[in-house]
């Protein structure tokens, strides 16, 4: 393999650069009975982000994230989950409201790849939506 093939497979932490490990998730989750496996920041524990994959795949299911956005992420889907689980709408057609709203392709429209600006919006949007609906129930 030439070196600008690898490097353009090679994952980067995209907050401090430095190469991503291939890890399982012992150590970083509390628990890890299910065997859940991580690409890690090799700085790891003093830079924070990873990513899970899909099990039984090598394919991350989003971008790397840090604490903050992690938390952040899963507070927006958390969010975004009670208009499909709520029965508001399909749960297909809570992503068309979303990608539309978010002006995003339907295949791009993974809160797993967003960054702050948009889980913000996502929450926010989504609980006006929610309480709207609310208020005409
Ligand atoms: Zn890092």
């Amino acid at each position: 393999m030439s070196s600008a093939k690898r490097r353009k497979n090679e994952m980067r932490c995209p907050y401090c650069g430095s190469t991503v490990i291939y890890r399982s998730a012992e150590g970083i989750y509390r628990e890890n009975s299910s065997g859940v496996m991580l690409y890690v920041c090799a700085r790891y524990p003093k830079c924070d982000a990873y990513v899970r994959v899909h099990a039984g795949t090598k394919k991350p299911v989003g971008t790397m994230a840090n604490r903050e956005l992690r938390e952040l992420r899963n507070k927006a889907h958390r969010t975004f989950d009670q208009i499909h689980k709520s029965g508001i709408m399909t749960r297909e057609e809570a992503y068309m409201w979303l990608s539309n709203m978010l002006s995003l392709p339907l295949s791009q429209t993974h809160i797993g790849n967003f960054g702050e600006y948009y889980c913000e919006v996502v929450l926010k949007e989504s609980q006006k939506l929610l309480e709207k609906a609310k208020e005409n129930s």
